[in-house]
């Protein structure tokens, strides 16, 4: 459904007018689509300040992802001209305003520390440009040797929540990434991700990159997903469609389940992405044995992606059984019955599972009793699940969306659906294809630092932040 206010202010003219009659308007946002460029940052001017312990792991990850970097006058120069004359890229002048900022404060222990913060941002963050990225670097808290190390570690948190609200405005945003001391080798591809375009509607999130999953990161390398077969739940529409089609340009084999009902759009879909057709309806009991049947003839199973999904709003007093008890067996009993079924076969070692919680499941939402108990379950299991894979090396993350522009979304009457357009950062919905992007990239093997966790994916929505 198409969005007035963008669409208004993607015009010069109405842009203005709505300026002076003060309608706050959303900023255009730049997205990347088709498969990861090598040198996603190519052209970038990137702002690297931070007195922390990255920065040999920085200087020569911005520097192959095409960035022409610009240490603050306070980083130590070294990393930084060993990349630049390793990757033939002059150290860049940053007086004009970058593209991005990359903070690294995994050094920071004390309140004086804290100050560079300020030193780093205050001169720069004004000249920022428009769609710009910002990337803190910090350790987790709990990894702090001190109270006033943890709170200070902690600190970084609220900076950035609030650093990705200031920015919104402009279509840029802001990030938090913890890096555990034997993970950094693993930070990489997560840099890469959140100062590109493809990470358009992550803001003011927290990431954590750690060593918790047994296995090695791959250099970059052009359809890292061939030869790879990926299971899409619900891939009809929406979200589910927009992922398989994001997958496949990554090389993968897409298995593409839906509904019985939705036999013919699943055929459609495998057949322009050479995928496979698999109409099951998840809750159906003799599913988990057909889908791991189906992956075993395959060949095995590198990633799933758990996106089918219901809603059945009524406020609670109003709501009748099935209404509770489909969604709970779709949301929720289904996954489990499912994931049980692949651990137990196909699912490869190394491989990736990747959940779809939703910001209702975090912050609640009158007349989604249902609906917010089995998302607020699938971060759970989430969380319980990373440590259980981690020895085989399989990584388990999930998203939590904001507002996406979906049919599912277009079916919320007016007044709700501007709010939750509006009450972003970005003051605008995402779209399945950024939703898209971020699934990728954690069904991936560049996502092997992350684990475990759940990530939104909602402009910076104010909805239970
Ligand atoms: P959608 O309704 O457009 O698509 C969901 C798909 O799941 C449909 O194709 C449907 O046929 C399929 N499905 C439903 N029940 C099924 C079953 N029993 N067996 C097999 N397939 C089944 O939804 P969407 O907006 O693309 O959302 C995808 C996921 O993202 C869902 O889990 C949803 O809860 C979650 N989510 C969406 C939003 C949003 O704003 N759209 C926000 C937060 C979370």
């Amino acid at each position: 459904m198409s969005d007035l206010l963008l669409d208004l202010g993607g015009n010069k003219a109405a842009r203005s007018v709505m300026s002076t009659i003060g309608i706050p308007v959303p900023p255009q946002l730049s997205r990347a689509r088709g498969p990861w460029e090598e040198r996603p940052l190519e052209g970038r001017t990137i702002l690297v300040g931070g007195s922390g312990h990255l920065h040999a792991t920085i200087a020569p990850a911005l520097a192959r992802a095409g960035a022409a970097v610009g240490p603050d006058d306070h980083v130590e120069r070294g990393p930084y001209r060993d990349a630049s004359e390793a990757f033939a890229r002059p150290i860049a002048g940053i007086e004009d305003g970058g593209h991005g900022i990359v903070f690294d404060g995994t050094a920071l222990a004390t309140v004086a520390d804290l100050r560079q913060l300020y030193d780093v941002f205050h001169p720069h963050v004004r000249a920022l440009r428009r769609n710009g990225r910002v990337v803190v670097l910090g350790r987790h808290p709990s990894a702090a040797s001190s109270p006033e190390g943890a709170a200070v570690a902690s600190a970084l948190d609220g900076f950035v929540r609030s650093l990705a609200k200031e920015l919104g405005r402009k279509g840029s945003t802001a990030n938090l990434v913890h890096v555990d001391a034997d993970a950094e080798d693993r930070l990489e591809p997560v840099l890469r991700f959140l100062l590109s375009d493809r990470s358009v509607y992550v803001d003011g999130q927290p990431l954590h990159v750690t060593a918790t999953c047994a296995g090695d990161l791959p250099a970059f390398s052009p359809r890292i997903l061939s030869g790879r077969v990926v299971l899409v739940t619900g891939a009809a529409q929406g979200i589910g469609r927009a992922t398989a089609r994001r997958l496949a340009l990554e090389g993968a084999k897409v298995v593409v389940l839906d509904r019985p009902a939705e036999a013919s759009a699943i055929a459609d879909l495998a057949r322009e992405l050479d995928g496979v057709p698999l109409p099951v309806d998840i809750t159906d009991a003799d599913a988990p044995q057909v889908i791991a049947e189906r992956m075993e003839e395959l060949g095995g199973l590198y990633a799933v992606i758990h996106n089918a999904g219901v809603t059945r709003d009524k406020t609670l007093g109003r709501m009748d059984e099935p209404r509770w008890d489909l969604l709970m067996d779709v949301n929720l009993g289904a996954i489990l019955r499912i994931q049980a079924a692949l651990e137990a076969g196909p699912l490869q070692d190394g491989g990736r599972v990747v959940l779809l919680s939703s910001i209702a499941g975090l912050a609640g939402n009158p007349g989604q009793t249902n609906y917010a108990a089995s998302k607020a379950a699938v971060a759970g299991l989430t969380r319980a699940l990373g440590p259980v894979l981690a020895p085989r090396g399989i990584g388990v993350c999930a998203i939590a969306p904001g507002f996406i522009e979906t049919r599912m979304t277009a079916a919320i009457p007016f007044g709700t659906r501007e709010a939750g357009r509006r009450l972003s950062n970005l003051s605008q919905g995402g779209l399945p294809a950024d939703v898209a992007e971020v699934l990728t990239f954690l069904a991936s093997p560049y996502a092997l630092g992350l684990t475990g966790g759940v990530l939104r994916v909602c402009g910076g929505s104010l909805i239970g932040a």
